[in-house]
């Protein structure tokens, strides 16, 4: 049965829902605001649950993105360990399950992503992981520490940022990806061979060019990967870490656009005037690159949902950020900005032996790209470069005597 809820419903109470909402309240919106979540807990930073939370430097409730008491005081319903299943578009109506129906006028989906599981023999035994959930993140916990060895499946960010997370909790890891390098869909081969390197460096293994065919166990438990070839790699964890395809089954059964994410413009609205999308969930376009992306990020659902929450509540379009990221492993702070399409170049500023370097993307004169390893100002300035679209000299560039602000004058 319908309820009498209206004004805005919200699916999906992760990082971009949980913004959306609390922008919403700090804009001056003020009908109803609903939001559903799978999960049992309020809305929570994921990128801890494979850095500072695993490692045990982080509490639980440092990952929480407001207090609890939070959503009572803004009036926002928030109705937890609850999955929406239907859209009902020309109801305007969402069915929960358990039964429950809430109408909207504006919806807005904030679904996210789910870790990508691997369909082959043994997937199913005890120490089999994927990292997508606090409770993911508890679960890896309990078997890491002192002595045990670590198998990540996927050289990407939950593989490395686990396997350095394994590392300072007393354990070992090796690592093995399908691609010839590591993080080959995110970084230049610059990047793949420094973090390798510097994995390598404090005893991490890697196989690379690695089939996985199955996960081999005794007594129910994880006991080694076993690869195409037939050599089998032994460990007391498998993380597998190769992806996070979206969650948008429910637009696109409601016949909303769906392309590897579900399609929205420049304000996260979707073909439908009374639904917007936001979050890892959409495929959005940055009119910097004059492309469409699925941006998997903190960055992109902050602001995606200041897009959506200025369109719902008629203020002016946010600018248009450049889209931007980091990574954190052992003592290495990585943060890259822009996209390096087009490129033509590419330029290291500083000293990769001493771990204080960027590499910059470069299209003539213009930065695409710029990838930072404990070189914030690089970073800082490379992205306001970037959105600037500001031509540099890369002489002055590549000399680390003149600094950023310098390079940018
Ligand atoms: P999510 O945070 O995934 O939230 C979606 C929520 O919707 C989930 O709680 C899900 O259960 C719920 N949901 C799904 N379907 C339904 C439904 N039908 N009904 C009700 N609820 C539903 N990004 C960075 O920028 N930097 C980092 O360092 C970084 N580290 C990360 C580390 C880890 C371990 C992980 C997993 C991710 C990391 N990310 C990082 C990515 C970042 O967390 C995501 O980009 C961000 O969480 C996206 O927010 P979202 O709200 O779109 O999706
Ligand atoms: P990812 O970044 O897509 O990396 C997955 C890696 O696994 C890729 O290198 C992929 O290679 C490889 N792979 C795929 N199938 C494989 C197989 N069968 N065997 C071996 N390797 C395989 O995804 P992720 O690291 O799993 O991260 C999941 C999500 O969490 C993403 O949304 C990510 O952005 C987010 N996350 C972000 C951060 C961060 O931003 N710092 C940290 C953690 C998690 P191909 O390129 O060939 O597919």
């Amino acid at each position: 049965m319908s309820e009498t809820h209206s004004g805005t419903l919200i699916i999906g109470a992760g990082h971009a829902g949980g913004t959306v909402a609390a922008l919403l309240r700090q804009y001056g919106y003020e009908a109803p605001i609903a939001m559903v979540g799978e999960e049992p807990l309020a809305p929570y930073q994921r990128p801890p649950l494979s850095k500072a939370w695993l490692k045990g430097e982080a509490d639980a409730d440092s990952l929480a993105l407001r207090p609890d008491s939070f959503y009572a005081e803004a009036n926002i319903d928030l109705v937890l360990g609850v999955r929406a299943t239907t859209i009902h578009r020309a109801a305007k109506t969402a069915d929960l399950s358990g039964g429950r129906t809430l109408p909207y006028e504006t919806l807005i989906i904030a679904t996210g992503a789910r870790a990508r599981t691997l369909p082959i023999p043994g997937a199913d035994l005890r120490g089999v992981l994927t990292l997508r959930s606090a409770a993911d993140a508890e679960a890896l916990k309990a078997l890491l520490g002192p002595g045990k060895r670590l198998a990540v499946i996927g050289g990407g960010y939950i593989g490395l940022e686990a396997t350095a997370s394994a590392l300072a909790l007393g354990g070992s890891a090796v690592v093995l990806e399908r691609e010839p390098r590591i993080l080959a869909r995110v970084s230049c081969e610059a990047l793949s061979t420094f973090f390798t390197d510097y994995h390598r460096a404090r005893g991490v293994a890697f196989e690379v060019n690695a089939m996985v065919e199955s996960l081999e166990g005794a007594g129910g438990h994880v006991t080694g990967v076993r690869l195409a070839g037939g050599r089998t790699i032994a460990c007391d964890v498998a993380l597998i870490g190769v992806g996070a395809p979206p969650n948008e089954e429910i637009a696109r059964d409601a016949g909303l656009e769906c392309a590897g994410g579900i399609v929205v413009d420049e304000h996260a609205r979707t073909a439908d005037p009374a639904i917007f999308a936001i979050g890892d969930v959409t495929k959005r376009p940055l009119a910097l690159y004059q492309r469409s992306f699925r941006l998997e990020s903190v960055a992109n659902a902050l602001e995606q949902a200041r897009q959506a929450a200025c369109a719902i509540t008629g203020r002016p379009a946010p600018a248009q950020e450049v889209t931007w990221n980091w990574s954190d492993q052992y003592d290495l702070k990585y943060q890259f900005a822009g996209m390096p399409f087009d490129v033509d170049d590419v330029l290291v500023r500083g000293d990769m032996a001493a771990a204080k370097f960027a590499v910059f993307h470069l299209k003539g004169d213009l930065i695409q790209a710029v990838e930072a390893v404990n070189a914030p100002a690089e970073f800082m300035m490379g992205k306001r470069l970037i959105g600037e679209r500001r031509p540099i000299s890369r002489e002055r560039l590549a000399d680390t005597t003149i600094s950023m602000k310098e390079v940018a004058a």
